[in-house]
């Protein structure tokens, strides 16, 4: 069977090449006689994939120098209650910013830590939308200021930083990091769970500057506790050793690519070719804001639900795959993260323009 377009919001596509390279690489990795995944976490050979992976993607996102890169485990949703857990810091409550399936989510699990704020909600749009800067609310005593910079299913994204002034802002990036270059140095804390843009689920990824770390909540589980995993290289448990080297492989191709910048190129045309298709029909629409749509994950509705089910039945037999919208508001949703090619954009249009020709 050929290789599908798969449109999955996560676990996701990953770069051909990356698969082929660990393919290759399974058995034997570079004379060890052993899979990456059989290593020692603590051999040299681990240490070194580790250590690459980690100066690779300092070097895609320009992570400042007073900033330190943590590979845990636990997806974002671990991050929920850790972030409370670690950035407090003696402090009463948090601000958030309600864009989403997403950010309820986190807040509601961040409510079980301490008072919670919502500085701004684009609810009252069903989430279509995300909320200028100058009708936030925000407490220049909270601990941190909460945001989902994409929120994978609605098909929002933020295409701007907010300035929280003194007030670190954490931002859960799952489902753009790496999508475009990010000025790093605006955020306290950036986390992503690594199964959208980055490589296999069981890998999260935290950017934390150094400073906020070293007062996480007493109880806090020392495997949870960004200090303790900092000062020990992400190494006081075993990591997902595996799911790193797969990461360090995606890193690698994003830098043969020409880096974050030659990405966001790619992204944006991959985005304007859909939306602009969108825009210019009847039979399909995309309910959100045009300034705010995701170029990652791409929200759109047939006018006429009824023919959703056949929709996905025939895309599915082209080897478009995973379309079908969360079960949360329904409708489609194409994920068109970095591994998507425009090739499998293209192939998605022309399918839609088909599909409406025998169904409008
Ligand atoms: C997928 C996703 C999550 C949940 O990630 P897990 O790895 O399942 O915990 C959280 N936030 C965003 C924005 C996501 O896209």
């Amino acid at each position: 069977m050929a290789r599908v377009f798969n449109f999955g919001a996560g676990p996701a596509m990953l770069p051909e090449p990356v698969l082929r390279q660990a393919a290759a690489e399974m058995l034997d990795w570079r004379g060890t006689g052993m899979s990456v995944m059989e290593m020692s976490h603590r051999g040299k050979e681990f240490i070194a994939i580790h250590a690459q992976a980690e100066a690779d993607l300092r070097e895609l996102l320009a992570v400042p120098a007073n900033y330190k890169v943590l590979f845990l485990q636990g997806g974002a949703a671990a991050q929920f209650a850790f972030v409370p857990m670690n950035l407090l810091r003696g402090k009463n409550g948090a601000d958030y910013v309600a864009t989403g399936y997403w950010s309820k989510k986190a807040i509601a699990e961040a409510k079980r830590y301490c008072r919670i704020s919502i500085a701004a909600s684009s609810e009252d749009g069903k989430f279509t939308y995300v909320p200028r800067q100058d009708t936030w609310k925000l407490d220049p005593q909270a601990a941190y200021v909460h945001i989902t910079s994409n929120e994978t299913i609605e098909g929002v994204e933020y295409h701007w930083i907010p300035d929280t002034g003194g007030v670190p802002l954490v931002s859960d990036a799952s489902s753009h990091i790496l999508s475009r270059p990010l000025d790093v140095g605006r955020f306290g804390l950036i986390y992503a769970g690594a199964q959208k843009n980055i490589g296999p689920a069981g890998l999260t990824l935290v950017i934390v500057r150094e400073d906020l770390v070293g007062q996480a909540l007493p109880g806090t589980p020392r495997v949870f506790d960004y200090k303790v995993q900092a000062e020990a290289d992400s190494m006081h448990n075993t990591p997902a050793t595996y799911a790193i080297y797969l990461a360090g492989l995606v890193f690698q191709w994003l830098k043969k690519l020409g880096g974050l910048g030659k990405m966001e190129e790619i992204n944006i045309a991959k985005a304007k070719l859909l939306y602009d298709y969108l825009d210019q029909t009847e039979f399909y629409h995309s309910p959100v804001v045009r300034e705010d749509r995701s170029r990652m994950n791409v929200q759109f509705r047939l006018r006429n639900e009824k023919l959703d089910a056949e929709f996905l039945k025939q895309a599915e037999s082209r080897g478009l795959t995973q379309l079908k919208g969360h079960r949360a508001i329904g409708g489609m949703r194409a994920s068109i993260y970095n591994a998507m090619p425009l090739e499998g954009v293209a192939a998605l249009v022309d399918f839609m323009r088909a599909f409406e020709k025998s169904h409008g």
